[in-house]
């Protein structure tokens, strides 16, 4: 296990911006305790301490979005709606973009789902996380094949799109940094060859935005969905930027109060709707007010910090995790796109010999170390590094086999801001 300590216990370098609970400690089972050392920041990333000072800093201001005449519900509009703007600009979004407050990514590419047009053909990767793989499941779907460089990525995305029916729309789905391999994918490219074949894109930045600059004007992207709890914010909030028409031309995606501009009984006893046009269309009910005032303290907080440091710090961790790998023949890396290629902070293993459920539980609970085990919600791409069937079935996190038989399960380990 000095491979795990190794890393963990290596103080020589400095955390960019300080975040809650670095300080915690955990018993061990061994006895005594020690503190915690959580590296599954892309599960969910603790929040910045910037981030809480804000919130506390706010919270005796607290009052309901656009819904009071009062002072402290104008502030919390002004807030919400500030954030709103900040996020924007965090995400280099374009002038006529709209972006809309949901509860995470899941919620914003299930939002997207549920505002496609009619007949609207969908493209995704079984590489996807479950998130950006399922939610489109009442459109056209065509499910690709797992591609083992970004350039095949690229072809095999380029070849699905030529075989479609070019006059109806159709929306690429892919995922920025896979929250398994950590690999980047050539977000640029795929939005290139979708556009060029008249379909459109959705990033899911779920695990981009925390590591990485994000540019959706520089990307060409046409929307982005990224959550709060992933990026330094707390639980609860997410984010869906991008083109404003096909948001507006769909129903609401929650009926309710905030969504409606205006309503009326009819003669007949029915009621009309004038829903709005905004991104209020699809924030019916009281906003997240705190949700949303979070996710653009981190940003500003990240923006302000700058992401080099933050970056070279991750590379850095992820060096040593692999120095220390490659002097155990028993671990293997898993990597769609070769050991080489461009990866953020995250990174899965096995270890040969190991049930990887009793290995990140002997982690926890002999090093105080927490790491993610299973399938990580996303089954095909993890069955397919492992080489077993991806179109087996299985629960997120099955157990597996007896130590020494092959591996079904895998570890993740994640690092960000604070570790
Ligand atoms: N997409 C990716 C790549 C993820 O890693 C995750 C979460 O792990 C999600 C989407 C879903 O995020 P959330 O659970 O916040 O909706």
């Amino acid at each position: 296990m000095s491979v795990a300590t190794s890393a963990a216990a290596d103080q020589s370098l400095c955390s960019p911006l300080p975040v809650l609970g670095r300080d915690v400690t955990v018993p061990l089972v061994t006895g005594g305790e020690v503190t915690y050392a959580a590296l599954d920041y892309a599960a969910s990333a603790p929040a910045l301490q910037r981030v809480w000072d804000d919130v506390a800093a706010y919270a005796p201001y607290y009052g309901s979005v656009h819904r009071g005449a009062g002072y402290l519900s104008q502030l919390s509009t002004d807030l919400f709606e500030n954030a709103r703007r900040t996020v924007e600009e965090f995400l280099d979004c374009r002038e006529d973009d709209q972006l809309v407050f949901t509860r995470s990514t899941t919620d914003s590419l299930n939002l997207l789902a549920a505002a496609l047009p009619a007949d609207c053909q969908v493209f995704v990767f079984e590489t996807e996380h479950h998130a950006s793989l399922l939610p489109w499941r009442d459109a056209r779907v065509t499910y690709l094949n797992a591609p083992r460089t970004p350039g095949e990525a690229v072809s095999t995305l380029e070849r699905a799109l030529a075989d479609r029916d070019p006059y109806g729309p159709a929306l690429v789905c892919v995922t920025g940094a896979s929250n398994v391999t950590g690999e980047l994918w050539p977000v640029k490219e795929l939005a290139a060859a979708a556009h060029a074949h008249g379909a459109r894109i959705v990033l899911d930045a779920a695990q981009l935005a925390p590591h990485h600059p994000l540019s959706v004007r520089e990307l060409d992207v046409d929307w982005v969905a990224f959550s709060g709890h992933k990026l330094y914010a707390p639980f609860g909030s997410g984010v869906l930027a991008g083109r404003a028409d096909w948001l507006q031309e769909a129903e609401p995606y929650l009926a309710g109060g905030g969504a409606s501009k205006a309503v009326a009984r009819r003669t007949d006893g029915g009621v009309d709707v004038e829903w709005h046009t905004t991104a209020a269309r699809h924030e019916a009910g009281s906003p997240n007010v705190i949700g949303a005032y979070s996710i653009a303290s981190a940003c500003k907080a990240l923006t302000e910090a700058g992401f080099d440091s933050l970056v070279a710090r991750e590379q850095q961790l992820i060096g040593l995790v692999r120095d220390g790998f490659a002097e155990v023949p028993e671990v293997k890396v898993l990597s769609l796109f070769g050991d080489d290629a461009p990866r953020v902070g995250v990174l899965s293993f096995v270890v040969e010999g190991w049930n990887s459920s009793h290995f990140a539980a002997a982690l926890s609970a002999e090093y105080g170390i927490g790491v993610r085990d299973g399938l990580f919600c996303a089954h095909p791409l993890v069955r397919t590094l492992l080489g077993s069937d991806p179109q087996e079935q299985g629960e997120c996190g099955a157990p597996e086999g007896a130590p020494g038989e092959k591996s079904l399960n895998a570890i993740r380990v994640s690092f960000g801001a604070g570790t």
